[in-house]
Protein backbone atom coordinates (compact mmCIF):
# COMPACT_ATOMS: atom_id res chain seq x y z
CA UNK A 1 0.00 0.00 0.00
CA UNK A 2 1.27 3.50 -1.37
CA UNK A 3 0.90 6.20 1.11
CA UNK A 4 -0.62 9.12 -1.40
CA UNK A 5 1.84 12.34 -0.04
CA UNK A 6 -0.67 15.29 1.13
CA UNK A 7 0.49 17.37 -1.83
CA UNK A 8 -1.40 14.45 -4.43
CA UNK A 9 -4.35 13.91 -1.33
CA UNK A 10 -4.87 18.25 -1.77
CA UNK A 11 -5.18 17.91 -5.55
CA UNK A 12 -7.61 14.97 -5.15
CA UNK A 13 -9.71 17.61 -2.56
CA UNK A 14 -9.07 20.26 -5.67
CA UNK A 15 -10.33 18.35 -7.80
CA UNK A 16 -13.93 16.77 -6.16
CA UNK A 17 -14.41 20.60 -5.07
CA UNK A 18 -13.62 21.97 -8.01
CA UNK A 19 -16.46 19.86 -9.14
CA UNK A 20 -19.18 21.05 -6.76
CA UNK A 21 -18.17 24.95 -7.40
CA UNK A 22 -18.53 24.45 -11.23
CA UNK A 23 -21.65 22.82 -10.92
CA UNK A 24 -22.88 25.24 -8.03
CA UNK A 25 -21.62 28.54 -10.35
CA UNK A 26 -23.17 27.42 -13.85
CA UNK A 27 -26.48 25.85 -12.44
CA UNK A 28 -27.04 29.62 -12.31
CA UNK A 29 -27.18 29.96 -15.64
CA UNK A 30 -28.14 26.55 -17.04
CA UNK A 31 -29.82 26.97 -20.06
CA UNK A 32 -29.75 30.40 -21.33
CA UNK A 33 -27.43 32.05 -24.13
CA UNK A 34 -24.85 34.24 -23.70
CA UNK A 35 -26.64 37.19 -24.41
CA UNK A 36 -29.33 36.34 -21.64
CA UNK A 37 -26.45 35.90 -19.52
CA UNK A 38 -24.74 39.31 -20.57
CA UNK A 39 -28.16 41.15 -20.38
CA UNK A 40 -29.51 39.23 -16.82
CA UNK A 41 -25.91 40.35 -15.23
CA UNK A 42 -25.65 43.58 -16.48
CA UNK A 43 -24.93 44.88 -12.85
CA UNK A 44 -22.24 43.09 -12.77
CA UNK A 45 -20.40 43.94 -16.31
CA UNK A 46 -22.25 41.74 -17.95
CA UNK A 47 -20.47 38.49 -16.15
CA UNK A 48 -21.95 36.06 -14.18
CA UNK A 49 -19.11 35.25 -11.13
CA UNK A 50 -20.90 34.54 -7.99
CA UNK A 51 -21.96 31.30 -6.58
CA UNK A 52 -25.77 32.80 -5.99
CA UNK A 53 -28.45 29.57 -6.79
CA UNK A 54 -31.55 30.26 -8.53
CA UNK A 55 -31.38 29.37 -12.08
CA UNK A 56 -34.28 28.04 -13.60
CA UNK A 57 -34.18 24.93 -10.69
CA UNK A 58 -34.28 27.85 -8.36
CA UNK A 59 -31.36 26.84 -6.33
CA UNK A 60 -30.52 28.26 -2.69
CA UNK A 61 -27.39 29.51 -2.71
CA UNK A 62 -24.20 27.10 -3.13
CA UNK A 63 -26.72 24.15 -3.80
CA UNK A 64 -24.90 21.40 -6.55
CA UNK A 65 -27.79 19.34 -9.00
CA UNK A 66 -27.10 15.86 -10.25
CA UNK A 67 -23.65 16.30 -11.50
CA UNK A 68 -21.75 16.52 -7.76
CA UNK A 69 -24.89 14.46 -6.52
CA UNK A 70 -23.90 11.14 -9.09
CA UNK A 71 -20.39 11.72 -8.32
CA UNK A 72 -20.82 11.28 -4.55
CA UNK A 73 -23.24 8.72 -5.18
CA UNK A 74 -20.90 6.86 -7.35
CA UNK A 75 -18.17 7.49 -4.46
CA UNK A 76 -19.81 6.16 -1.75
CA UNK A 77 -20.40 2.62 -3.82
CA UNK A 78 -16.56 2.80 -4.75
CA UNK A 79 -15.58 3.16 -0.88
CA UNK A 80 -18.31 0.69 0.35
CA UNK A 81 -16.56 -1.63 -2.36
CA UNK A 82 -12.87 -1.44 -1.14
CA UNK A 83 -11.87 1.05 -3.87
CA UNK A 84 -13.41 -1.42 -6.61
CA UNK A 85 -16.00 -0.26 -9.07
CA UNK A 86 -18.78 -3.12 -10.06
CA UNK A 87 -21.54 -2.69 -12.24
CA UNK A 88 -24.10 -3.69 -9.93
CA UNK A 89 -23.13 -1.35 -6.93
CA UNK A 90 -22.84 1.66 -9.62
CA UNK A 91 -26.45 0.99 -10.51
CA UNK A 92 -27.85 0.41 -7.19
CA UNK A 93 -26.09 3.98 -5.58
CA UNK A 94 -27.55 5.69 -8.96
CA UNK A 95 -31.24 4.17 -8.61
CA UNK A 96 -30.82 4.70 -4.82
CA UNK A 97 -29.72 8.70 -5.92
CA UNK A 98 -33.03 8.77 -7.88
CA UNK A 99 -35.17 7.29 -5.70
CA UNK A 100 -34.17 10.91 -3.19
CA UNK A 101 -35.99 12.42 -5.39
CA UNK A 102 -32.90 14.81 -6.93
CA UNK A 103 -33.80 18.29 -7.92
CA UNK A 104 -32.64 17.30 -11.53
CA UNK A 105 -31.95 14.19 -13.79
CA UNK A 106 -30.85 13.70 -17.34
CA UNK A 107 -33.30 11.89 -19.30
CA UNK A 108 -30.79 9.05 -20.67
CA UNK A 109 -29.72 8.83 -16.63
CA UNK A 110 -33.57 8.28 -15.78
CA UNK A 111 -35.20 6.29 -19.00
CA UNK A 112 -32.10 3.53 -17.85
CA UNK A 113 -31.55 3.63 -14.61
CA UNK A 114 -36.00 2.50 -14.76
CA UNK A 115 -34.81 -0.16 -17.04
CA UNK A 116 -32.65 -1.38 -14.44
CA UNK A 117 -35.29 -1.26 -12.38
CA UNK A 118 -37.22 -3.42 -14.08
CA UNK A 119 -34.64 -5.96 -15.59
CA UNK A 120 -32.30 -5.64 -12.55
CA UNK A 121 -29.43 -5.72 -15.40
CA UNK A 122 -27.10 -3.41 -14.47
CA UNK A 123 -25.42 -2.40 -18.03
CA UNK A 124 -27.73 -0.02 -20.44
CA UNK A 125 -28.40 -1.84 -23.83
CA UNK A 126 -25.71 -0.04 -26.59
CA UNK A 127 -27.06 3.19 -28.20
CA UNK A 128 -25.50 5.52 -30.72
CA UNK A 129 -28.22 7.92 -29.67
CA UNK A 130 -26.85 8.18 -25.93
CA UNK A 131 -23.76 9.97 -26.52
CA UNK A 132 -25.24 12.83 -23.56
CA UNK A 133 -22.30 14.33 -20.76
CA UNK A 134 -24.39 12.24 -18.19
CA UNK A 135 -21.75 9.48 -17.80
CA UNK A 136 -18.63 12.06 -18.07
CA UNK A 137 -19.72 14.54 -15.61
CA UNK A 138 -19.83 11.61 -12.32
CA UNK A 139 -16.42 10.15 -13.69
CA UNK A 140 -13.98 11.37 -10.93
CA UNK A 141 -14.28 8.95 -7.70
CA UNK A 142 -13.31 6.29 -10.38
CA UNK A 143 -10.37 8.57 -11.68
CA UNK A 144 -9.53 9.32 -7.60
CA UNK A 145 -9.91 5.09 -6.83
CA UNK A 146 -7.48 4.14 -9.15
CA UNK A 147 -4.53 6.68 -9.00
CA UNK A 148 -2.12 4.25 -9.41
CA UNK A 149 -3.52 1.62 -11.54
CA UNK A 150 -2.79 0.84 -15.26
CA UNK A 151 -4.24 2.81 -17.51
CA UNK A 152 -6.38 -0.41 -18.80
CA UNK A 153 -7.59 -0.89 -15.94
CA UNK A 154 -8.82 2.63 -15.20
CA UNK A 155 -10.56 2.74 -18.74
CA UNK A 156 -12.37 -0.37 -18.20
CA UNK A 157 -13.78 0.75 -14.52
CA UNK A 158 -14.53 4.28 -16.23
CA UNK A 159 -17.00 2.06 -18.95
CA UNK A 160 -18.31 0.28 -15.96
CA UNK A 161 -19.58 2.95 -14.26
CA UNK A 162 -20.53 5.40 -17.49
CA UNK A 163 -22.54 1.75 -18.83
CA UNK A 164 -25.14 1.87 -16.09
CA UNK A 165 -26.91 4.79 -18.33
CA UNK A 166 -24.83 5.75 -21.27
CA UNK A 167 -23.32 2.71 -23.30
CA UNK A 168 -21.93 4.53 -26.43
CA UNK A 169 -18.23 5.09 -27.64
CA UNK A 170 -18.39 8.88 -27.76
CA UNK A 171 -19.61 9.08 -24.18
CA UNK A 172 -16.71 6.36 -23.22
CA UNK A 173 -14.21 8.18 -25.35
CA UNK A 174 -15.05 11.82 -23.40
CA UNK A 175 -14.80 9.58 -19.60
CA UNK A 176 -12.04 7.81 -20.15
CA UNK A 177 -9.74 11.05 -21.40
CA UNK A 178 -11.31 13.15 -17.97
CA UNK A 179 -10.53 10.15 -15.75
CA UNK A 180 -7.12 9.73 -17.26
CA UNK A 181 -6.22 13.50 -17.33
CA UNK A 182 -7.43 14.86 -13.98
CA UNK A 183 -5.58 11.60 -12.75
CA UNK A 184 -2.40 12.74 -14.78
CA UNK A 185 -2.82 16.11 -13.10
CA UNK A 186 -3.07 15.62 -9.54
CA UNK A 187 -0.76 13.33 -9.88
CA UNK A 188 1.74 16.51 -10.85
CA UNK A 189 1.64 16.44 -14.78
CA UNK A 190 1.27 20.12 -16.18
CA UNK A 191 -1.39 21.03 -18.85
CA UNK A 192 2.05 20.72 -21.25
CA UNK A 193 2.39 17.04 -20.21
CA UNK A 194 -1.59 16.34 -20.23
CA UNK A 195 -2.18 18.30 -23.63
CA UNK A 196 0.65 16.14 -24.73
CA UNK A 197 -0.04 12.49 -23.55
CA UNK A 198 -3.96 13.23 -23.62
CA UNK A 199 -5.87 16.15 -25.01
CA UNK A 200 -4.09 15.59 -28.43
CA UNK A 201 -4.15 11.77 -28.73
CA UNK A 202 -8.39 12.32 -28.11
CA UNK A 203 -8.73 14.79 -30.89
CA UNK A 204 -6.46 12.59 -33.10
CA UNK A 205 -9.03 9.60 -32.02
CA UNK A 206 -12.32 11.42 -32.42
CA UNK A 207 -11.80 14.26 -34.76
CA UNK A 208 -15.51 15.44 -33.50
CA UNK A 209 -13.88 16.45 -30.52
CA UNK A 210 -11.67 19.53 -32.38
CA UNK A 211 -11.49 22.89 -30.45
CA UNK A 212 -8.06 24.70 -31.70
CA UNK A 213 -8.97 27.46 -34.01
CA UNK A 214 -12.66 26.19 -34.01
CA UNK A 215 -14.75 29.59 -33.45
CA UNK A 216 -15.78 29.64 -29.67
CA UNK A 217 -18.36 26.91 -28.21
CA UNK A 218 -21.37 29.10 -26.89
CA UNK A 219 -24.47 27.16 -25.75
CA UNK A 220 -22.94 24.01 -25.45
CA UNK A 221 -25.17 21.32 -25.59
CA UNK A 222 -25.96 17.85 -23.15
CA UNK A 223 -24.24 16.44 -26.18
CA UNK A 224 -20.32 15.11 -25.47
CA UNK A 225 -19.14 16.53 -28.09
CA UNK A 226 -20.54 20.24 -27.65
CA UNK A 227 -19.30 19.89 -23.51
CA UNK A 228 -15.88 19.05 -24.24
CA UNK A 229 -15.43 21.64 -26.71
CA UNK A 230 -16.43 24.10 -24.54
CA UNK A 231 -14.33 22.51 -21.73
CA UNK A 232 -11.82 22.21 -23.55
CA UNK A 233 -10.96 25.26 -25.16
CA UNK A 234 -11.75 27.36 -21.54
CA UNK A 235 -9.01 25.01 -20.06
CA UNK A 236 -6.67 25.35 -22.54
CA UNK A 237 -6.96 28.77 -23.42
CA UNK A 238 -7.94 30.71 -20.20
CA UNK A 239 -5.08 30.63 -17.18
CA UNK A 240 -6.30 30.41 -13.93
CA UNK A 241 -9.06 28.08 -11.59
CA UNK A 242 -11.73 31.13 -11.46
CA UNK A 243 -10.68 32.15 -15.09
CA UNK A 244 -11.68 28.94 -16.26
CA UNK A 245 -14.51 29.07 -14.37
CA UNK A 246 -16.03 31.63 -15.68
CA UNK A 247 -15.16 31.35 -18.96
CA UNK A 248 -17.02 28.37 -19.20
CA UNK A 249 -20.18 28.77 -17.52
CA UNK A 250 -21.03 32.12 -19.19
CA UNK A 251 -21.33 30.26 -22.53
CA UNK A 252 -24.79 29.23 -21.02
CA UNK A 253 -25.84 26.01 -22.30
CA UNK A 254 -25.69 22.99 -20.06
CA UNK A 255 -23.23 25.40 -18.01
CA UNK A 256 -23.72 23.28 -14.35
CA UNK A 257 -22.34 20.61 -16.29
CA UNK A 258 -19.35 22.22 -18.65
CA UNK A 259 -18.37 24.03 -14.95
CA UNK A 260 -18.45 20.43 -13.15
CA UNK A 261 -16.27 19.05 -15.67
CA UNK A 262 -14.16 21.95 -16.17
CA UNK A 263 -13.97 22.43 -12.25
CA UNK A 264 -12.52 18.74 -11.82
CA UNK A 265 -9.67 19.30 -14.31
CA UNK A 266 -8.88 22.77 -13.26
CA UNK A 267 -8.73 22.08 -9.70
CA UNK A 268 -6.59 19.32 -10.20
CA UNK A 269 -4.18 20.67 -12.19
CA UNK A 270 -4.17 24.46 -9.85
CA UNK A 271 -4.44 23.05 -6.77
CA UNK A 272 -6.38 23.73 -3.71
CA UNK A 273 -4.89 27.34 -2.69
CA UNK A 274 -6.27 28.53 -6.35
CA UNK A 275 -10.07 27.67 -5.04
CA UNK A 276 -11.69 31.36 -4.67
CA UNK A 277 -12.09 31.45 -1.19
CA UNK A 278 -15.93 33.19 -1.31
CA UNK A 279 -16.54 30.53 -3.46
CA UNK A 280 -15.88 28.26 -1.01
CA UNK A 281 -17.89 30.23 1.66
CA UNK A 282 -20.91 29.91 -0.61
CA UNK A 283 -20.97 26.16 -1.22
CA UNK A 284 -23.64 24.00 0.73
CA UNK A 285 -21.19 23.37 3.99
CA UNK A 286 -22.54 19.63 4.13
CA UNK A 287 -21.45 18.74 0.01
CA UNK A 288 -18.32 20.74 0.38
CA UNK A 289 -17.79 18.36 3.80
CA UNK A 290 -18.37 15.40 1.67
CA UNK A 291 -16.36 16.30 -1.31
CA UNK A 292 -13.24 16.89 1.31
CA UNK A 293 -13.56 13.46 2.85
CA UNK A 294 -14.58 11.23 -0.09
CA UNK A 295 -11.64 13.01 -1.80
CA UNK A 296 -8.79 12.11 0.71
CA UNK A 297 -10.76 8.47 1.13
CA UNK A 298 -10.64 7.65 -2.65
CA UNK A 299 -7.30 8.76 -3.41
CA UNK A 300 -5.84 7.02 -0.12
CA UNK A 301 -7.69 3.51 -1.27
CA UNK A 302 -5.61 3.16 -4.18
CA UNK A 303 -3.02 0.24 -3.39
MN1 LIG B 1 -26.99 19.28 -13.31
MN1 LIG C 1 -26.42 20.05 -16.76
Amino acid sequence: MECASEDVLARAEAAYLGLALGDALGATVEFMTPREIAHHFAHAGGVHREITGGGWLRLKPGQVTDDTGMALALGEAILAHDGKVSSLACARAFDAWMRRKPVDIGNTVRRNLLLFRRTGYPTAPPSEHDAGNGAAMRVLPVALAMLHRSEFELREACRMQAHVTHNNPVSDAASEFIALAVRDMVRGDSLREVYRRRIQPLVDEQPAFAFRGKPRRQNPSGWIVETMQAVLQSLVEVGGFENCLVDVVNRGGDADTTGAITGMLAGAMYGRSALPARWLKALDPEVYLRCCQQARQLASSTP
